[in-house]
């Protein structure tokens, strides 16, 4: 894809600090971290949202995520969200699919926490079978 920065980086064209690489798979240091450590994993092969990645690919991408939070586990003694925004309402600025993978330390300010929702009378069920429907 021309004009994807993530593209630019698997094909080299533009540097990264790579902390991670196989055969369909990249990870490397988000350039403007949530906490110093965040690390994004992304497929090779150009794919928008989780919706339209391969299955092989996903399954390539997730298993990286679990070696990398190991990895940060071990070499920064973090915790660790994931996080993968899909779609611009979503938060997600680059449009080729990649999991964060996000270092958590004691009281430090980040917040990936939402306030909570009621579901009046039926919604709980009519949103149930609304999705059911799609799967
Ligand atoms: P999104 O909001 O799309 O889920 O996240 C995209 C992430 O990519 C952002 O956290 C942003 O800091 C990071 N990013 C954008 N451009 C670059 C770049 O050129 N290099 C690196 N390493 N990270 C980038
Ligand atoms: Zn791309």
């Amino acid at each position: 894809m021309e004009n994807c920065i993530f593209c630019k980086i698997v094909d080299g064209k533009i540097p990264a600090a790579k902390v991670y690489e196989d055969e369909k798979v990249i990870s490397f240091l988000d350039i403007m971290p949530a906490n110093k450590g965040h690390c994004l994993i992304v497929p090779k092969k150009h794919s928008e949202t989780l919706a339209e990645i391969s299955d092989e690919d996903l399954a390539a991408i997730i298993k990286a995520a679990k070696k990398v939070a190991k990895a940060l586990s071990l070499s920064l003694g973090a915790a660790f969200n994931i996080v993968m925004n899909n779609g611009k309402e979503a938060g997600q600025v680059v449009n080729h699919s990649h999991i964060h993978v996000i270092p958590r330390f004691h009281k430090d300010r980040l917040r990936i926490k939402w306030s909570h929702l009621k579901y009046e009378n039926d919604e709980l069920k009519e949103y149930a079978d609304k999705i059911r429907k799609f799967i």
